[in-house]
């Protein structure tokens, strides 16, 4: 059989990528030239045999490839894949299943059923929740506000999934300074208009102010969304949702939370303070690819209305054969229609490792990033910028001849420590200072792999000029 020596060589070419992770260079090592050369081929007008394919394949990305699956990645908050993860995300490829209507796929269906009560009871919010499994956080937000301007439109006598924005009253949207750049596009993607949003001020950590809320929601009335944030991509920091949201309430707002990575800080007791209140909104939009650490692609959206999230996605076509009642047809719930089955890698990470092992993996991240900021802090040239409340670490480098461009070294550092290959971390800036974060959320990353990169980037800084 022609797939058994493919996939068994594609076995051996992706154990042999994951042996090498801890040792290769944490970014990617080619130029986009040198990709460039070997991949752009010009179009073949016939085929080759597969394994020569993916052995090619294999050989001319690897220089591209960034060790974002390995323990010292520290970019973004991109977590790796769990091996259950990674080996049901296999499966899933395997088995092809469209995971559109529970009739293309029950299987599918079933075990979205199963991951979505999982979700609501390891994030501890209302278990009568609709869940959609949606590509990212992007999407997550996107559908979240969908149903939310449903809802808010239906309270005002206007269907705006048939009758559209033309005409509509207006929806007032509010959300924080710091609030994720894809919380807009998906508020423009909705016709809602990026630059209405009225932005409340945040505080030093990134975190929503009261006082602001109150004061942006003085003069609202009639249609009203807030979005809130739990875990802020610089800082970690969460907006205060145990005295925002009876505030939007006082308005009848809907209320959203943008928790990418945040939500799942509700898996560890220690952290209760920081999502205190967080159950008593709308929606919720998490990714599992960042912190739950399962491959790409991979968002939750939660609704607490079920009616308004349904409303707001329903799709119908004469040969769309709706499932029965009693099962849960999964694009009903999400933008897309044919989709992966995202839901088998979900399901195996979380059985995988229990409520226990996530609380402990998210609970481990956050000490890791202490550490980190601990380690770097001993280093008199090494400021941290922010409080290290979850797993974010922003780090500041200051020259040695202060007078100089601070914002400049502060790049040039970073650079200097994403070629030294030990580590990988991304360049920011907060309250307009340039900055490096390190976001620990990858479940191979050890303590070791933390005193490792914390040194290595100690040494960039003490050989770099200035
Ligand atoms: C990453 C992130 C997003 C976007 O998620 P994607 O998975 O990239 O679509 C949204 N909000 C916050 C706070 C994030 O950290």
């Amino acid at each position: 059989m022609i797939e058994k020596r493919l996939l068994e060589e594609t076995l051996a070419l992706a154990v042999s990528y994951l042996e090498g992770l801890p040792e290769r260079p944490a970014g990617a090592r080619d130029s986009v030239e040198a990709l460039r050369a070997r991949l752009k081929v010009p179009l073949p007008d016939r085929g080759i045999d597969p394994e020569t394919v993916v052995r090619e394949l294999a050989r001319d990305a690897d220089g591209g490839l960034v060790a974002s699956a390995g323990p010292r990645y520290f970019g973004f908050v991109t977590g790796g894949s769990l091996p259950a993860a990674l080996a049901a995300d296999w499966l899933a490829s395997a088995w092809d299943q469209n995971a559109v209507l529970s009739i293309a796929s029950p299987a599918a269906a079933v075990v979205e059923e199963a991951v979505s009560d999982w979700v609501l009871e390891l994030l501890d919010l209302p278990r009568q929740s609709s869940v959609g499994f949606v590509t990212g956080c992007q999407m997550a937000n996107f559908t979240c506000l969908a149903a939310a301007r449903h809802e808010v439109l239906r309270q005002a006598g206007w269907n705006a999934e048939a009758s559209g924005l033309f005409g509509a009253p207006p929806i007032t949207v509010i959300a924080g300074e710091e609030a994720h750049a894809t919380l807009f596009v998906a508020v423009r993607m909705l016709g809602l208009g990026a630059d209405r949003v009225i932005r409340v001020p945040a505080d030093g950590q990134g975190r929503m102010a009261p006082g602001g809320l109150e004061r942006a929601l003085k003069d609202v009335s009639g249609p009203a969304i807030v979005c809130l944030q739990a875990g802020n991509v610089n800082t970690g920091a969460f907006d205060p949702c145990e005295k925002l949201i009876p505030l939007a309430r006082e308005k009848d707002a809907w209320v959203h939370v943008d928790g990418a990575f945040g939500l799942w800080a509700r898996l560890v007791p220690e952290l209760a303070a920081e999502t205190a209140g967080i159950e008593a909104a709308d929606s919720w939009a998490t990714d599992a690819h960042k912190w739950l650490n399962v491959p790409y692609d991979s968002g939750i959206a939660i609704l607490k209305n079920e009616a308004a999230h349904r409303a707001s996605m329903v799709l119908a076509a004469p040969y769309y054969i709706a499932a029965p009642d009693e099962i849960r047809d999964p694009s009903q719930w999400v933008p897309e229609s044919s989709r992966r089955a995202r839901g088998f890698p979900l399901y195996a990470a979380i059985r995988s490792l229990g409520r226990e092992g996530l609380a402990e993996m998210v609970r481990r991240h956050c000490r890791q990033a202490r550490l980190m900021a601990d380690l770097l802090r001993e280093d008199p040239r090494i400021g941290i910028e922010n409080e290290v409340v979850l797993n974010q670490v922003l780090v500041r480098f200051l020259p040695e001849n202060v007078e100089g461009d601070v914002d400049a070294f502060n790049r040039k550092v970073t650079a200097l420590v994403q070629q030294e290959g030990t580590c990988w971390a991304g360049g920011s800036a907060w309250k307009g200072r340039a900055a490096m974060r390190i976001s620990v959320s990858g479940w191979p990353t050890t303590d070791e792999d933390i005193r490792v990169s914390a040194a290595a980037i100690r040494k960039v800084l003490a050989r770099t000029p200035r």
